[in-house]
């Protein structure tokens, strides 16, 4: 747990946010229980862990951030498909059981060995959700209990009656993804140690890989307008999800127009699998679009197919 959680949407007296900081360490705590059905860590797994917390510390390091708590093994509860899916009752709803999760309330990784069922797999689950765990954290409490309001590119302003919103969660997804492809491909050679190849690593499909044209044509025009090489581009946005503003996103709308950031926070919002699929492939038009006119017929279009296919927005 961040030694000073962030509460953000209320104004909170000095006795509730200690009440608050409370709850949260005691659930982190608890966090690091052994949870029934459990499956025991071998020394391998052990093993990767500790590698894992050396390549985000490194990585955190190349972005000139200093600070990272590392990730205790304690935290990783390794489940067989069916416990993970009573304690993540929205996993199959997806069409499809998730890999992991991370609770932001407790603080702690939840793996699914039934669909993370390669070394390849299971590594990139955990620094997968290792990512979300080290990216910026912000939360909100009312009367009942806290809730998660921003982790990294990923915002949800739970306080607000009239029009809650989700933002950006598909395009934090996005990054968290491929933050996590750049670091086990920078630590390659290490890996080759403990048996994963490159070819391992590559072999991985996700739902993120459709969403990868997104990202490539974002990070090229803001590269061709600010004369960022790509690569500083990427790591400027990887940067992002581990710092208090979210600065890199103003590029965004500096190539892209006013709006191209709402047009990005509906990636991956809608209600049904098919619909979001239809959704990325008419984002990815407007990014791909050079001409502002055209850019903003498709804008609408997709604000137009957007608040027809939402998901509800009560979560
Ligand atoms: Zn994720």
């Amino acid at each position: 747990m961040k030694e000073k959680p962030e509460f953000i949407g209320a104004r909170y007296g000095k006795k509730e946010k200690i009440s608050n900081e409370k709850h949260l360490l005691k659930w982190s705590k608890e966090g690091m229980e052994p949870m029934e059905g459990e499956m025991e860590k071998t020394e391998e797994d052990i093993k990767m862990l500790n590698m894992l917390n050396d390549f985000i510390k490194d990585e955190m390091l190349s972005l000139g951030i200093k600070h990272y708590e590392p990730l205790p093994a304690e935290k990783v509860h390794i489940l067989p498909q069916k416990i993970f899916e009573k304690h993540n009752p929205q996993s199959s709803k997806m069409g499809g059981s998730l890999a992991a999760s991370f609770n932001p309330a407790d603080d702690t990784l939840y793996i699914n060995k039934g669909v993370s069922d390669s070394r390849a797999l299971m590594l990139m689950s955990i620094l997968h959700e290792a990512l979300h765990r080290t990216s910026t954290m912000k939360f909100y409490a009312d009367k009942k209990t806290i809730y998660n309001a921003r982790i990294g590119y990923s915002l949800k302003s739970a306080w607000k009656k009239e029009g809650r919103q989700k933002k950006l969660s598909g395009f934090n997804e996005l990054m968290v993804h491929y933050t996590t492809l750049k670091i086990l491909l920078k630590n390659i050679k290490k890996l080759e140690k403990l048996g994963i190849s490159k070819k391992d690593i590559k072999g991985v499909t996700t739902v993120y890989d459709q969403y990868y044209p997104i990202l490539a044509l974002i990070t090229k025009k803001v590269s061709e307008d600010t004369g960022i090489p790509p690569d500083q581009v990427f790591a400027n946005f990887e940067k992002g999800q581990f710092q208090k503003t979210i600065l890199a996103l103003k590029d965004i709308e500096k190539s892209f127009g006013r709006g191209s950031l709402k047009i990005l926070s509906l990636l991956g919002e809608m209600k049904n699998p098919a619909d979001n699929d239809k959704l990325a492939g008419m984002i990815e038009l407007f990014f791909a679009e050079k001409n502002a006119g055209e850019r903003e017929k498709i804008r609408k279009k997709i604000i137009d197919f957007s608040s027809q296919n939402r998901a509800s927005q009560s979560d």
